[in-house]
Formats: C-alpha cells, sequence, structure tokens
C-alpha cells in the first residue's frame, strides 16, 4: 500500500528517558511504515536543551507558532539531583512552562476510556475534560514568613504615584502571608480557549471558582467569562446544541462525582492542578491521561499528561525488561496527526489517526496491556506484555483494520 502523504510538517519535540525510548518505536512501528512522516524536529532532551542553553525549547515552541501544530515527548524538568546526574550548565526551567508561555495557551486534559478499565467512579461514562488556567495565581506568588508581631497592607500605586492601601491582617505573633495575581488578559485568553475548545469537541462548559468567598478576585473570572460568553458565544452554543454554565467549585466538585462525565471542566489554575490528578487516577492511570494545549491563536500542542516514567527508564538501563503504558503517548501522535490532516484537507491522515486510536483501544479491550492496566482491568482473559509488545500488538490490530 502506498503510504500517506503530509503536505505541512508536524513540528516533533522529542524528550527523555523511557518516554524518549517509547517515542521512537511509535515511530517506527506504528507511524512510519504507513506514513511519509513529514516532521521539523527539535530534541528536547536535556543534554541537547544544556548544550543550547535551552534556545532549543524556543526554537521548538516558535515553530510551533509558526505551523500550528506540535507533539510533544515527555521531558525532564530538572533539579538539583538532576543538575548533578547530567552535569547541567544550569537548572533549565520546565520546557512545558516554556512552551506554554510563549503559547499563552490553555491545557485540556482527557483520559483515554477503554472498556475493561473501569473508573473508580462507576457512574463515569464518558471522559471528562479538565481545562487548567496555565498563568499566575499561586504559581506566580510572592510569599513571606512573618516571624512576629507586626501589620500586613496590601499596597497598589498607580502609575501616578498614588496609593491604595488595605489592611490584611495584624499579627499579634508568628504566621506566613501570601500576595498573587492575574490578568484580565489572560483569563479573557482562557475563557475564549475553552469556549472555542467545547464548540470544537461539542461538550457542555462547566466553569467552577470560589466567588462567594473571594468577592474581586475569583469574581473577576466569573464576571469575564460571562461577559464573553453572552458577547461572543452564546448563538453559537445555542447552535451547537451545548450549554456553558458557571457553579461554585465545592458544587461542581459534587456534580462531577455524581455525573456520568461528557463536559469540559474549567478550573483556576491549582484547581485544575489538583483537579486533573484526581481525574486521571480515578479514571484509572496516569498512561491514561492525554493533554493538548490551546493558544488563541489556534496553535496546537499535543503530548502525554505523564512524566518520562524514570522508575521503568532506569529498569530497562539495566536490561530489565520494562512494561510502560504507551497509550497517551499514541494519542498524542494521534491527535497531533488528526489535527494536521483536518488543517490540510487530509481526508487519508485524519482516518488513519482514528484507526490508530481505535487498533489502540481494541488491544486493551482484547485484553493485551501493559502491568499498570492490567492491575485495574477487570477483563478476565488479561494478558501483560512488555513495553515493545504491546505495540507490536497494536500494530497487528492496525493492519486488521486497515484490511
Ligand atoms: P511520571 O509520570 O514519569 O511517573 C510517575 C509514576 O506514574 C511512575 O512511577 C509510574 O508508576 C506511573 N506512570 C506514569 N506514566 C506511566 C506509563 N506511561 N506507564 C506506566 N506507568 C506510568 O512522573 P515522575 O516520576 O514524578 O517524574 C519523572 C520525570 O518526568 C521528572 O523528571 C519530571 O520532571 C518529568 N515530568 C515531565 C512531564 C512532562 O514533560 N509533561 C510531566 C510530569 C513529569
Amino acid at each position: 500500500m502506498q503510504k500517506i502523504q503530509m503536505n505541512v510538517p508536524l513540528v516533533e519535540m522529542d524528550g527523555d528517558e523511557m518516554t524518549r525510548i517509547i517515542w521512537n518505536s511509535i515511530k517506527e512501528i506504528l507511524l512510519k511504515p504507513y506514513i511519509e512522516l513529514k516532521t521539523e524536529y527539535y530534541d528536547l532532551g536535556l543534554q541537547k536543551r544544556d548544550e543550547t542553553e535551552d534556545q532549543i525549547t524556543i526554537d521548538a515552541a516558535m515553530a510551533n507558532k509558526k505551523y500550528g501544530v506540535a507533539v510533544k515527548c515527555a521531558t525532564i524538568t530538572p533539579n538539583a539531583q538532576r543538575v548533578e546526574e547530567y552535569n547541567l550548565k544550569q537548572m533549565w526551567k520546565s520546557p512545558n512552562g516554556t512552551v506554554r508561555a510563549i503559547l499563552d495557551g490553555t491545557v485540556f486534559r482527557a483520559p483515554i476510556i477503554a472498556k475493561g478499565i473501569q473508573p473508580l467512579i462507576p457512574s463515569w461514562k464518558k471522559p471528562i475534560i479538565i481545562a487548567r488556567h496555565a498563568y499566575g495565581d499561586i504559581y506566580r506568588n510572592v510569599e513571606y514568613r512573618v516571624g512576629g508581631p507586626g501589620k500586613a497592607e496590601l499596597v497598589f500605586t498607580n502609575e501616578k504615584g498614588e496609593e491604595t492601601r488595605q489592611t490584611i491582617f495584624e499579627f499579634k505573633d508568628k504566621g506566613v502571608l501570601m500576595g498573587m495575581h492575574n490578568l484580565d488578559q489572560s483569563i479573557e485568553s482562557f475563557a475564549r480557549a475553552c469556549f472555542n475548545y467545547a464548540l470544537e469537541v461539542k461538550q457542555d462548559l462547566w466553569f467552577s471558582t470560589k466567588d462567594t468567598i473571594s468577592k474581586q478576585y475569583d469574581h473577576t473570572f466569573k464576571d469575564i467569562f460571562q461577559e464573553i460568553y453572552d458577547q461572543e458565544y452564546k448563538e453559537r452554543f445555542e447552535e451547537a446544541k451545548i450549554e456553558y454554565f458557571y457553579t461554585l467549585i465545592d458544587d461542581a466538585v459534587a456534580r462531577v462525582v455524581r455525573s456520568e462525565g461528557g463536559y469540559i471542566w474549567a478550573c483556576k489554575n491549582y484547581d485544575g492542578d489538583v483537579m486533573s490528578d484526581m481525574v486521571a487516577t480515578a479514571f484509572g492511570s496516569l498512561a491514561m491521561m492525554t493533554s493538548v494545549l490551546v493558544s488563541p491563536d489556534g496553535d496546537f500542542e499535543y503530548e502525554a499528561a505523564h512524566g518520562t516514567v524514570t522508575r521503568h527508564y532506569y529498569k530497562h538501563l539495566q536490561g530489565e525488561e520494562t512494561s510502560t503504558n504507551s497509550m497517551a503517548t499514541i494519542f498524542a501522535w494521534s491527535g497531533a496527526l488528526r489535527k494536521r490532516g483536518e488543517l490540510d484537507g487530509l481526508k487519508e491522515l485524519v482516518e488513519f489517526a482514528n484507526q490508530l486510536e481505535e487498533a489502540s483501544l481494541k488491544t486493551i479491550e482484547a485484553g493485551i496491556m501493559t502491568k499498570d492496566l492490567a492491575l485495574i482491568s477487570e477483563l478476565p482473559n488479561k494478558k501483560t506484555v512488555s513495553t515493545e509488545r504491546f505495540l507490536i500488538e497494536i500494530k497487528q490490530t492496525l493492519d486488521k483494520i486497515r484490511g
């Protein structure tokens, strides 16, 4: 059979450790035999980032902006131990953070649902997609350890030098203090990214904050979402027969747990951080969670939500067999290829992406899976396979589907 052709390259961001190995195997076993794979390759492996003083990450993000669609492998965010392990010049920043800042995007995380891998919450039948705001709040805070009695104030000085001043607290003894911020522009981008994504996947959008307690900060988020919805999206939502609704975060949590899924839940930065891990775990495994970064300009970056699976990598280096789940990385590729196919009008590429996902799910549903899933699957005939074997099994299923 003739290979599927591509017109515009996909921006390919390679990564580290076990996921770097999986990355290459996916390309060799599941992609290259079928597609004349056209990518612009950026090696975001830690060594290359160190060699280029992290310029490679910036170049990759700029290429993402240029071409519109990227696929990214998991990468190490260095800490002190990694600086020693890799003899790094510096403790380079998180590549995901760098790409996110350049694209000003919102991260959408969705679980992959396979029959036989039951969510821990029995009522959940459809995916719950978490949309996480990726700017500000506690992640850009200023903190202070109060050592003893004193007065804490919130002071804002405008351009003219005029001050507004509010007392936060009069400390009689030791305590803690924190200041944080956000920007209307970033909240607006977040809102538009969520509304656009809801329209694209035709699912309801929920948004939750704690506006009853936070009457300025969280209330601003609520108001901005509502204004943008009313002015720019209401009609399109009605046409698509989907809903936007706002509720308090406590109410949202209660509703989510009782729901059957099938909607997008937009969360502020910290809520999204916490809730996405809760949702991933309750759906079965971190290795079944996909992630896509969407920018307000309509650029997309697809990746797995998990890290580089260091523990398995060290086993691999010692020559031991591993059973690492490649589902989320496969779905990152299929998501990116489908999007490229849609943008370029390449039906065959879109169809291939769908078939690859179908083959991956069918393989698991036939009982062939990696260890992480075998531990939680209720299928009676399940068989645990190695990292590489799992990909070969998917290829065999894919060949049957493609005929
Ligand atoms: P991790 O996600 O790599 O692994 C945590 C645990 O989850 C593993 O021990 C394993 O039990 C399980 N797990 C995760 N993915 C799996 C898979 N595909 N198959 C089977 N089991 C899987 O997170 P970590 O160990 O905290 O971090 C390892 C490295 O990854 C760190 O250097 C960190 O900086 C990096 N990281 C990168 C990203 C990213 O690039 N998006 C995200 C998180 C962590």
